[in-house]
């Protein structure tokens, strides 16, 4: 029910963790973090509140400077830890996190077990790695690109790879998503509050729009892959 995305110059963790605490108030009932690491991907996730999350981590701080962390308002699967996001494609290179509901994942499971992939929850998020493992290339969005018109339903979602260091990228239809502009790193969220501590200038990402977020900048585009040019709306009120 919450996501907050980082990809900047200091560790990731913490700041994913302090954008979800500021999204608590929309209620949730596991919390999970994916942090791009040197060769590969940190992945810790478990039901309940973030605070077990943080005893689970025990003071552990991967370095890695991009991330995406989430908490989870189970739709589809039981509130556990492997139903928990981010979730994974086959290979562990691409995570995902997902607000919203894929009305057709069980045909597209279906579909995508008969053509080898292993799932490891019953969530309908579960299907987007899966899909995007099987659409990617060497470019992310442009897989994303390609998978999206295969999602009925709703989504804010936000995915990276480790073969993409320090790129996140994110899509959203019917479900809100917001990106926080800051000075040598950015960030995105499910809604305003979580970026108040980094950066007041955003942009609102609109119904049908993918963006793709660096350390040095965010570019956002429309359905068919046109970059879009962004009006900043700055907030102007406190959390
Ligand atoms: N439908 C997804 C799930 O049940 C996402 C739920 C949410 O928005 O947190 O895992």
């Amino acid at each position: 029910c919450g996501i907050m995305g980082y990809t900047g110059y200091r560790q990731a963790l913490p700041l994913l963790l302090e954008g979800l605490k500021r999204l608590e108030y929309r209620g949730y009932d596991s919390a999970g973090v994916a942090v791009l690491e040197e060769g590969g991907l940190f992945l810790q996730k478990k039901a309940g509140k973030i605070a077990v999350l943080e005893a689970c981590l025990d003071g552990f701080c991967p370095s890695g400077k991009a991330g995406i962390g989430h908490t989870r308002w189970a739709t589809h699967g039981a509130p556990c830890d492997h139903n928990a996001h981010p979730h994974l494609d086959c290979r562990g290179e691409v995570a995902v996190v997902h607000n919203g509901i894929i009305e057709n994942y069980v045909s597209l499971r279906a579909e995508l077990v008969k053509r080898g992939h292993r799932f490891l929850s019953e969530t309908d998020t579960e299907v987007i790695p899966h899909l995007l493992e099987e659409a990617y290339e060497d470019d992310l969005l442009s897989a994303l690109r390609r998978v999206l018109p295969r999602l009925h339903g709703s989504y804010a979602l936000a995915a990276l790879s480790v073969r993409e260091p320090g790129r996140l990228v994110v899509a959203r239809r019917d479900s809100p998503l917001v990106l926080g502009l800051g000075e040598g790193e950015n960030f995105l969220a499910s809604d305003i509050p979580a970026l108040l501590p980094y950066t007041r200038r955003t942009y609102i990402l609109e119904d049908g729009e993918l963006a793709e977020i660096w350390p040095d900048g965010i570019k956002v585009y429309d359905a068919a892959g046109h970059p879009l040019e962004k009006k900043v709306f700055l907030v102007e009120w406190d959390a």
